[in-house]
């Protein structure tokens, strides 16, 4: 297929990299011309701006932060949009939320849009293996598929609704693990601040109906490591959590749970930047009590068992 792809950052970059390696005919565009170096060695092209990136092109893949920025690829000067031919597809994989693609379609004519989020991580990307969760047309995405699979596990792309449905997915993905990430930074806390050991209170909450993957799996990097996951930027995690506490208002539902999870990460974000981790709300809690939450190194092994 004759793709183009906008947006080579910590996802984009490596899922662009694999649409390359299972074949297809790839030009790319980015603000940052040294994010595409490695595929322009390998052999895919470069577009100066968005309208390049689309010119030609059956299918344009977006992945980019933020609405925002969604926004000025597509509609701005020199915008993806006005290259896109008629019969073409734009695919955007970025967690945004539908009102840009709305403006899109509604002056699209021919073109056909697609929301096609993903989860997994820059590992995932990586991989190949990110999950991807689309809205729009089912037979559109029956036509783009091949395409999808250079970038996801096949079992895990699923098409999700109509337009719209893929984003929202993965805004509820989201914003359920930020609750479970703050939920278990507390419980962990209260339970090591009144004199339980981490690994022994960890085990039992494992053994028990409170348990979860999170606590299971994707905690162990703050407390084997000190890691806090810098590969998703606290600045996206609240952008996240402001679209999906945005998306309750639009539907109707109140939300205080989600609120409260989205002022601690913007909490987080405020006291250690745009660019840390997306676990650092871990560490608010670390420094309150002046504890890292660490396993030691058999305690963890054994735990993860
Ligand atoms: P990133 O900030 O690492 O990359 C974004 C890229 O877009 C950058 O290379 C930037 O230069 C480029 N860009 C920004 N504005 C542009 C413009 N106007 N024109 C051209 N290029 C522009 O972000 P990321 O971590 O790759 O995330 C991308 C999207 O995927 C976000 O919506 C994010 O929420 C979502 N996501 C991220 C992860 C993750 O683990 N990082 C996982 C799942 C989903």
């Amino acid at each position: 297929m004759k793709v183009g792809f906008v947006g080579l950052g910590h996802m984009g970059a490596p899922m662009s990299r694999n649409v390359f390696a299972a074949g297809h005919d790839l030009i790319v565009h980015d603000l940052r011309r040294e994010a595409a170096a490695g595929l322009e060695v390998a052999g895919a092209g470069w577009a100066a701006t968005p309208r390049e990136a689309a010119a030609g092109r059956e299918a344009v893949i977006t992945m980019l932060p933020a609405p925002a920025h969604v926004e000025r690829v597509l509609l701005g000067p020199d915008g993806l949009l006005s290259g896109l031919a008629p019969g073409s597809v734009w695919i955007d994989m970025s967690t945004s939320a539908p009102a840009v693609a709305d403006r899109v379609r509604a002056v699209a004519g021919d073109v056909a849009v697609l929301d096609a989020p993903v989860s997994g991580m820059a590992a995932g990307a990586g991989a190949g293996t990110l999950q991807i969760f689309v809205g729009g047309e089912e037979a559109v995405f029956h036509r783009v598929r091949p395409l999808l699979e250079a970038m996801g596990d096949p079992e895990r792309i699923l098409h999700v609704g109509g337009h719209g449905a893929g984003y929202t997915v993965k805004l509820m993905i989201n914003l359920l693990w930020f609750a479970h990430l703050v939920a278990t930074a507390e419980v962990l806390t209260i339970g090591t601040q009144a004199g339980v050991d981490l690994a022994t209170l960890r085990r039992c909450l494992l053994a028990s109906p409170a348990a979860s993957n999170f606590l299971e799996r994707d905690v162990l990097s703050v407390l084997e490591a000190g890691d806090y996951d810098d590969s998703f930027a606290l600045a996206l995690a609240c952008k996240d959590l402001g679209l999906a506490v945005d998306l309750a208002g639009a539907v109707g539902v109140p939300v205080e749970l989600s609120a409260v999870v989205e002022q601690v990460y913007r909490r987080a974000r405020a006291q250690y930047g745009e660019t840390g981790g997306e676990m650092l709300p871990i560490k608010l809690y670390e420094d309150l009590t002046r504890t890292p939450l660490r396993l030691p190194p058999v305690s963890a092994s054994v735990s993860a068992s």
